[in-house]
């Protein structure tokens, strides 16, 4: 077993594991609320933290085909979502490098930023 080394991200809402509550992403890398996963509700962001990867698969997704690795959290290894390595359409490539992850899997909270949302 090596040791986790595991990363900090700041600001204020922050996303993290609902597993086991490791910091993940915050809300100024949210790029977009309007994905579906397999459990639902997902969420696409800029940058993600503290995350293991799957092996690259190639998936035929509604808006094309993909290639992507399922991402999985790197301390308790609960399965989070999927990062896209490589998008065949054109209009599709804004999110390679881009992680999606499931809002069932994932927990919001207010980080040390005093900005209470009204959402
Ligand atoms: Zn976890």
């Amino acid at each position: 077993m090596g040791r986790i080394f595991l990363d900090h991200i700041g600001g204020s809402r922050l996303f993290s594991c609902a597993a086991c509550d490791t910091i993940l992403t915050n809300r100024s890398e949210l790029i977009s609320t309007r994905f579906t996963g397999a459990t639902g509700r997902a969420f696409l962001f800029n940058r993600v933290v503290n995350l293991s990867y799957s092996d690259v698969q190639d998936r035929v997704m509604l808006t094309g085909r993909h290639m992507v690795r399922d991402v999985s959290c790197k301390n308790c290894e609960a399965k989070l979502g999927w990062i896209y390595e490589f998008a065949t359409e054109e209009n599709q490539r804004y999110k390679e490098g881009r992680v999606i992850l499931e809002r069932a899997l994932v927990t919001e909270s207010d980080g040390i930023d005093e900005h209470m949302g009204d959402d």
